[in-house]
């Protein structure tokens, strides 16, 4: 079997087609979306996913504001900013970069930020919203956190079912893992969290009719480990010796077993950012009310 390629490079190209048409009715309307993007400090890969966003922002029309902090910024004075972004009305979106240097707990920054301008997703009211939304709550406002929310959009984009198949999640961070696992539980999936504790590894992902790789190991999910005609979804982005990025899953070798499988690059890290974008927008549409 040769996998079919999920391009998240080209859905996100369409998910940003789209939402500049949303930006501009806004604009229009005097309510143009606007972004803050925060990094602190000068690690070089941070650099790089911040400038594609602020690139991305300008793309759809989203104005952003950044602001770049010596590695020697202090917690309160970072809190300071973050507090001053919350009152700010040209602000819809706050996004602080991580990792942030060692003096400032990340944890005491994401709580600080308005959990309406959380884009990320990350605060305690949006993870905690995820966690408990059902039918009866789904009018409920919350952010979905942005990768997790591409991983669905991706699985979505090929016209899978989902509901009553068993996917497997690798990786159980807060960031990727936990809400990937929640969302596809919302979906009538069959789901089951690994991490670095779980024992027989490969004999449950060949169980797996949707795999979800969220680690950081280069190529640790061998073709072996993959079930004939599986959704495979690679979340990792690893710099390989050569400079050369790849993702958690041998792709190579699991694109001759899988029947759908993510590209790194080109996969998930594209579909992130058009996600960050859209719930730029979302907030602006869910502080004037509207519903698109
Ligand atoms: P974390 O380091 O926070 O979490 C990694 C998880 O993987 C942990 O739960 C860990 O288990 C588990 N793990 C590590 N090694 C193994 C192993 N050998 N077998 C099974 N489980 C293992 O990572 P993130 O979730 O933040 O990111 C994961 C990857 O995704 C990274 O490569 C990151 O760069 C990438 N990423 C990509 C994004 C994108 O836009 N494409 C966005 C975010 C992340 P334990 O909990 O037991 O330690």
């Amino acid at each position: 079997m040769t996998a079919k390629i999920i391009d998240g490079k080209a859905l996100a190209s369409e998910v940003r087609a789209k939402l500049k048409n949303r930006v501009s009715a806004l604009t229009d309307k005097g309510h143009c979306p606007g972004l803050a993007v925060i990094l602190v400090g000068d690690d070089p890969a941070s650099q790089v996913y911040v400038r594609n966003k602020l690139r991305s922002c300008q793309e759809v029309g989203i104005k952003s504001f950044a602001h770049h902090l010596t590695k020697e910024t202090t917690q309160d004075e970072l809190l300071a900013l973050i507090e001053k972004l919350n009152k700010d009305d040209a602000v819809d979106g706050i996004l602080v970069q991580l990792p942030v240097p060692k003096q400032i707990d990340p944890a005491a920054i994401i709580r600080a930020i308005a959990p309406e301008k959380d884009v990320d997703g990350f605060h305690v009211v949006n993870a905690g919203l995820l966690m408990t939304r059902n039918k009866a709550s789904a009018k409920a406002f919350s952010f979905v956190p942005c990768t997790p929310a591409g991983v669905m959009k991706m699985i979505d984009s090929t016209g899978y079912e989902i509901s009553g198949k068993n996917a497997l999640v690798i990786g159980r961070s807060n960031i990727v893992g936990k809400p990937v696992a929640l969302l596809l539980l919302e979906r009538n999936a069959t789901v089951t969290i690994a991490h670095s504790r779980t024992k027989e590894l490969a004999e449950l992902s060949r169980k797996a009719d949707i795999l979800v790789v969220a680690i950081g190991k280069p190529k640790a999910v061998t073709a072996d480990m993959v079930k004939p005609g599986a959704l495979v979804i690679d979340v990792g982005i690893n710099r390989q010796e050569d400079g050369h990025l790849c993702g958690d899953v041998d792709t190579k070798a699991a694109s001759e077993v899988a029947g759908w499988i993510t590209p790194v690059p080109g996969g998930v890290g594209p579909m992130t950012i058009a996600m960050l974008l859209e719930n730029t927008v979302l907030a602006v549409e869910n502080r004037l009310g509207l519903s698109h």
